[in-house]
């Protein structure tokens, strides 16, 4: 390192990104410092994101130990807990893991100063922090200074009445009715928190319908359950205006573009996120933002400035605290010319909504658009002996197979655990596994994991069927069809004509590879 460089890397921002290059590059033997303009060591992931929402999900859950909607016929109403006895347990995790952080950098002997960081130049930044204003020069960069949330046009997020998902948790006492505008993850996690909680709750949002990446069939089977809890479903709807009518006790009221109004004690706003690159200056290192405040990064994480590095949620797309932490240490381990393998393609998508969902790999709608032919395989929580034990009838869970060679392309759940049990379907796919391995592998009992063997055996046995149609067909000369109308897809709940009607189980068919069929 030349020597007028006090740190060989300085991250701005210590959430996953931030942290995890800081400790990687620790670690390569290069002296390191991050910079955090909040009180709270972590980002926003330990702050007000991942680690807060989930803890509260936790407490919702916990409260009224039950894991699905479904309350079965001893359900009893119980009183509405209070905000304050939700909240203490998300501020013990918070400092907990906030604490966790500040030991690993400190272990590492990595410094972390406080205060808000601008570049003065390609290789200086300058930190105002409450000792005043100081600069340094680093050899590297890391901008890792994550989002903060897109604010409403026309109206201001008074963290009361109109709030983001930053400012929910400090809300004083739990509302008796909520809008939530943006049906996108943490829109949809915390609507169907309050839900739980018996809140009123609107979803508004201009979308057809939520959370469009994800396979249709779960999200179906998520508004259903979420309706069943009093959710009002609003898609295709935009907002036209917000307002906060004063008349004592403020209310929230939203004009849709229909001309519907909404009223609401709260409306969260939750439409997005925006880099928060506005105040770094990145001028002054050559660097310039998008309209939405993210930066432009290569495969190394490089921005077009070849030593500022970029990772985490301010580069966009996909936006998690894992991914956020595996791009910072690939970061770290590009400058330094340490040996890494890229980010595998296959991460796992959580949504901590209740029901809880996950999802690893293609769906049946991004198959199709690929024209890549598959079967799936269902299993219901309902027929698997740890779905019974756990009071949870109502988990869904899928694997997408190729049709041809039967490696797994996709698993999906819907339930308890489901972002636990997607973990064997993620290492399936990336190590190249399939059908035979579901079908060849004992699973401990009883399980979650189970899903994974009768889904297996369900698809299994429609491609042993399917296989044994076309090989008659084979015989018989071919007729060619034009393309017709689009066939109707079936509605939520209605199982598909080739399935099994009630259960995910085998249905007697040979499975694929002369293997028996032993379940069901
Ligand atoms: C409500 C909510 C729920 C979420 N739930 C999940 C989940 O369940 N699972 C999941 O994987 N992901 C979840 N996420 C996303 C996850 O939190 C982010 O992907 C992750 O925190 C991004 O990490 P990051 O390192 O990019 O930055 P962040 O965690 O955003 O941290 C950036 C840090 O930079 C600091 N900073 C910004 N500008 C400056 C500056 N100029 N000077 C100094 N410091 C600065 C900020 O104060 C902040 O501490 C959730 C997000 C939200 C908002």
């Amino acid at each position: 390192m030349e020597s007028h460089y006090e740190y060989e890397l300085v991250c701005i921002g210590s959430g996953p990104a931030g942290q995890r290059a800081a400790i990687q590059a620790a670690k390569l033997g290069k002296s390191v410092a991050v910079i955090e303009k909040q009180r709270c060591i972590g980002g926003v992931c330990i702050e007000t994101g991942t680690i807060p929402s989930k803890t509260f999900r936790e407490a919702v859950r916990r409260y009224y130990s039950r894991p699905g909607f479904d309350q079965g016929p001893h359900y009893q109403a119980r009183q509405r807990p209070t905000l304050e006895q939700l909240l203490s347990h998300v501020d013990r995790v918070v400092q907990q893991e906030t604490e966790v952080v500040q030991d690993a950098l400190a272990r590492n002997d990595i410094k972390v100063i406080r205060g808000r960081g601008r570049f003065t130049g390609p290789h200086t930044i300058e930190i105002d922090g409450l000792e005043g204003r100081r600069e340094i020069r680093a050899a590297n960069v890391l901008v890792a200074v994550g989002t903060r949330p897109a604010e409403p046009r026309g109206a201001t997020a008074d963290g009361e009445v109109v709030i983001t998902s930053d400012q929910l948790l400090g809300l004083k006492k739990l509302p008796q009715k909520v809008a939530v505008v943006g049906a996108g993850v943490i829109g949809i996690e915390y609507a169907s928190m309050f839900a739980a909680l018996g809140v009123h709750v609107n979803v508004i949002d201009k979308r057809p319908r939520p959370l469009e990446f994800l396979d249709h069939e779960i999200v179906d089977e998520l508004i259903h359950q979420m309706r069943k809890q009093d959710v009002t479903f609003r898609c295709g709807d935009g907002v036209d205006s917000i307002e906060i009518i004063e008349d004592g006790q403020n209310e929230g009221l939203i004009e849709l573009e229909s001309g519907k109004h909404i009223v609401a004690d709260v409306i969260l706003f939750s439409v997005g996120r925006t880099g928060a690159t506005d105040t770094l200056n990145l001028g002054a290192a050559g660097l310039e933002a998008d309209e939405r405040g993210r930066l432009v990064v290569d495969d190394h994480f490089r921005t077009s400035a070849g030593h500022i590095y970029a990772a985490g949620d301010v580069i966009g797309y996909p936006a998690l605290a894992a991914t956020s932490s595996e791009q910072g240490r690939l970061a770290a381990c590009h400058m330094f010319g340490a040996d890494a393998k890229p980010m595998a393609d296959h991460f796992p998508i959580g949504i901590y909504a209740i029901p809880e969902i996950s999802m690893v790999g293609e769906t049946e709608e991004s198959l199709t658009r690929k024209k890549i032919p598959y079967e799936i395989g269902i299993a219901r929580y309902r027929e698997i002996s740890r779905g019974q034990i756990l009071g949870d009838d109502s988990g869904f869970f899928k694997m997408i197979f190729n049709r041809d060679d039967g490696k797994l392309l996709g698993t999906h759940c819907i339930g308890s655990g489901a972002t636990e049990l997607v973990h064997v379907g993620q290492a399936v796919i990336g190590l190249g596994g399939g059908l035979d391995y579901f079908m060849d592998t004992v699973f401990n009992y009883p399980t979650l994991a189970e899903c994974y063997k009768v889904a297996a055996f369900n698809a299994a046995n429609k491609i042993n069927f399917a296989r044994r149609i076309s090989s008659k067909r084979k015989n018989k000369p071919r007729i060619e069809v034009e393309s017709g109308p689009e066939v109707p897809v079936a509605p939520p709940g209605k199982e598909r004509e080739h399935e099994s009607k009630s259960s995910g189980k085998n249905d007697g068919e040979q499975p694929v590879s002369g293997k028996a069929a032993v379940h069901g």
